[in-house]
């Protein structure tokens, strides 16, 4: 599990070769000894990182609960928090007492409009019951914060799981129907009156689902982002009132966002047309859904055999630690986060990154002003656009202020109660002031990087600036193949499919000519057809739409980090441990991507995640990139060359 040397020729598989499969040369040995593990759905690069950033803040999280400091300190609250989450004796005796408001609530509907009325209680407690409402810039002004509502509601990942109806989608809804009766008699509901409510619940969810965008329709902004008035949004829900809802619940501004306007239209005849006792029974579910976690074991496990295993392929759960910390996660992030870049991220590591990030978007730059293809109306855009980025790395300047939020050390739904209301009231609160720019969306101890098309800046948290991403120590070669190409992939998503909707500013705008626009997509058509020819499971292929804009971050990723290094270099070709620093280059960046599948999660991966498998996102880059090819001396028309006519390539 510990990196201890950047490039492990003891993880590599001589037997495959280059020409065949990079990404197997590289890693083969690795993939063998190290199969999934019971209590994942995946296991790779990413999932190591995340147990030495665990196994630091386990022994954190204890230290701040056995000597927790003065009440109200980080170390305080971390501390309590963690206890209550581990005290499965108290959960246990607790049973579903912390959430009685709620379900008592619920009980008591005798009517939609009863529904209604408590509706604005449940979504600040967290429970978005038919949909999701949420703050963020607004699409035409950065500076200034916006409403978000969004179409849910549905207890399945994807719409695509109720209309489906080959058998394993059949088996699959058959399994999501005794699940969904089985947390309701948890609650105390006779098991046939349960079964009867789940197959409501599953008519009602499906009526929304029908009614929703696809994923990949959900990928363009042109089609998502549409303002409403308050009175527009009234008019898709004439008896819900969503606008009003939205101002019960802090909402002050005259207009809001709709990602799927039909989608409302429908929810509010479908919540007018559906018996009252199945609305209370969605209800109920929606609330033991949104709080399984913090409940007694018959609830947890029941949601863990049905998400966890059934659907994420995850033989056992995680352990009670683990799973704490990574509600934590969601809960208190930066809290924990405080803790672990105290120890975990010193400032030599910043400065580096920084420099790291510079030469990328120079990169970038040249990569704008030198490609063939663009118009140069477009060409002084995207440079624009460039050079608006702003970039964040390691961990926020200011951290957010948890003051109104104080954990106890009773009880662990109560505390996910609080920490829910806090976070409402915390978006909801400044909805009226100047969008803060120093706001960090991930909790810097996470092993990720984001790019922001509403505030155009890149985002590099503590969590993922470790080995084998970046080695503080290592050779050029190393962290320009690793993390250069993560910092690139993110640069480059500031002109995707996606992020080239955005301008400078951060403001949906067209700033493309028709010509460039038509180019891009032919370009990412080529790109799109790669994956689309790419197996997953002996029977599901890449979805090359929904992974579009992924794929195009990927390859250019790789393109602008490799010139990146090239530059670097300042013509020194330095060999290290008998490689060229090119085949070094290509090495870290097959390293990362190492990863192991078990068949459900890579099934659900395919159906709802924008990233296509890691083997892929490896190889194709590579495959589509002439100097990988020179590096290795492949001959063109190998797996890993594509004929010159054959390739992609965008950046
Ligand atoms: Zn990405």
């Amino acid at each position: 599990m510990t990196a201890t040397t950047p490039i492990d020729r003891t993880d590599w598989d001589d037997a495959v070769r280059p020409a065949d499969d990079f990404y197997r040369h590289v890693n083969g040995r690795w993939l063998a000894g190290h199969p999934v593990p019971p209590e994942y759905g995946s296991y790779g690069a990413f999932h190591e990182v995340n147990e030495r950033n665990q196994e630091l803040l386990h022994r954190l999280l204890h230290e701040a609960a056995d000597d927790p400091g003065a009440d109200g300190s980080v170390r305080h609250k971390v501390g309590d928090y963690f206890l209550a989450g581990t005290d499965e004796d108290a959960i246990a005796a607790a049973g579903i007492d912390p959430l009685r408001a709620q379900l008592d609530a619920i009980d008591a509907i005798g009517s939609a409009a009863d529904a209604r009325a408590i509706a604005p209680h449940l979504e600040r407690d967290g429970v978005g019951a038919f949909y999701g409402i949420g703050i963020a810039p607004d699409f035409a002004d950065a500076n200034a914060y916006l409403v978000y509502v969004g179409q849910g509601g549905l207890g399945l990942p994807d719409r695509d799981y109720y209309l489906k109806d080959d058998e394993r989608s059949t088996q699959l809804l058959d399994a999501y129907r005794a699940h969904v009766a089985t947390q309701l008699g948890n609650l105390g509901i006779a098991a046939d009156e349960a079964l009867a409510a789940a197959d409501g619940i599953i008519a009602f969810e499906r009526r929304l689902g029908e009614a929703s965008l696809t994923k990949e329709q959900l990928r363009d902004p042109q089609l998502t982002l549409n303002r409403h008035t308050m009175d527009e949004l009234d008019g898709l829900m004439p008896r819900w009132r969503l606008a009003t809802l939205v101002r019960e619940i802090g909402g002050t501004q005259p207009t809001v966002s709709v990602d799927c306007p039909d989608f409302f239209r429908v929810l509010d005849e479908a919540i007018a047309d559906t018996p009252v006792d199945v609305l209370r029974h969605y209800l109920r579910w929606r609330v033991v859904k949104t709080y399984a976690s913090a409940l007694p074991p018959a609830f947890e496990d029941a949601a863990f055999a049905f998400y966890g295993t059934l659907l994420g392929g995850q033989q056992e759960p995680k352990p009670r630690w683990k799973r704490v910390l990574d509600i934590a996660t969601q809960d208190i992030g930066e809290l924990v986060s405080q803790l672990y870049v105290a120890e975990a991220f010193p400032p030599a590591a910043k400065d580096r990154c920084e420099h790291l990030v510079g030469h990328l978007l120079e990169s970038m730059g040249t990569a704008i002003r030198t490609n063939p293809w663009m118009t140069e109306p477009t060409r002084e855009e995207a440079l624009r656009k460039l050079a608006g980025f702003s970039f964040k790395i390691g961990y926020p300047d200011e951290w957010r202020d948890y003051t109104p939020l104080v954990p106890a050390r009773d009880s662990f739904a109560a505390n996910r109660l609080r920490a829910a209301r806090f976070e409402h009231d915390r978006q909801f609160g400044r909805l009226e002031q100047p969008v803060d720019k120093g706001e960090w969306l991930l909790p810097p101890h996470i092993v990720n990087a984001y790019y922001h098309p509403l505030l155009n800046e890149i985002v590099f948290p503590a969590g993922i600036l470790q080995p084998p991403f970046f080695w503080a120590d290592a050779d050029d070669a190393i962290n320009y193949g690793g993390i250069g190409s993560v910092i690139g992939h993110e640069i480059t998503h500031g002109f995707d499919d996606q992020g080239s909707q955005f301008d400078a500013t951060g403001a949906l705008r067209n700033w493309w000519t028709e010509e460039d626009r038509t180019e891009f997509m032919r370009r990412a058509e080529v790109l799109e057809q790669q994956f689309n020819a790419s197996p997953v499971t002996d029977d599901v292929m890449v979805n090359g739409k929904l992974t579009l804009g992924e794929n195009i971050a990927d390859l250019g990723g790789l393109a602008i980090a490799y010139h990146a290094f090239r530059d670097a270099l300042h013509g020194a070709e330095p060999m290290v441990d008998g490689m060229t620093p090119d085949q070094r280059f290509f090495a870290a960046y097959a390293t990362i991507w190492r990863m192991g599948y078990t068949d459900a999660y890579a099934r659900l991966l395919a159906n709802v995640d924008p990233h296509a498998p890691a083997h892929y996102r490896a190889n194709i880059p590579m495959s589509n990139f002439e100097p990988f090819a020179a590096a290795f001396d492949i001959e063109e028309g190998s797996p890993m060359a594509r004929p010159a006519a054959e390739r992609a390539r965008i950046w």
